[in-house]
């Protein structure tokens, strides 16, 4: 299932989606590679995404991952800040469910 061609196309539509409606400081690039037990990482300007989670986790890492591009600190630190901005992505991410008409892939597992 991870690796399925559908995986790739749904982050890499919800990253251009999340690209174009709430755009990070520059250029976001996003990486699925092997991280281990790790869901996903990020500095600014790249994202790196286990390519061996599920298309859902896969979605909903790329959704954290954001909000640190949107609000970057050096170490990974959750703040007041940083839950408001994933609040926000998270909008998005159900604006691009909504405008591909695309079932919540959380509902497949
Ligand atoms: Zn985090």
């Amino acid at each position: 299932m991870p690796k399925t061609p559908e995986t790739k196309n749904y982050v890499r539509s919800l990253a251009r989606f999340l690209r174009r409606s709430i755009p990070a400081r520059g250029h976001v690039r996003v990486r699925r590679v092997n991280l281990g037990k790790h869901y996903g990482d990020s500095v600014p300007g790249m994202i790196w995404l286990n390519a061996r989670a599920s298309v859902s986790s896969q979605c909903d890492t790329l959704v954290h991952e954001w909000a640190h591009q949107l609000v970057p600190v050096r170490r990974v630190e959750h703040t007041r800040e940083f839950w408001i901005a994933q609040g926000k992505v998270y909008q998005q991410f159900l604006e691009w469910l909504a405008a591909y008409r695309i079932d919540d892939p959380r509902e497949e597992e």
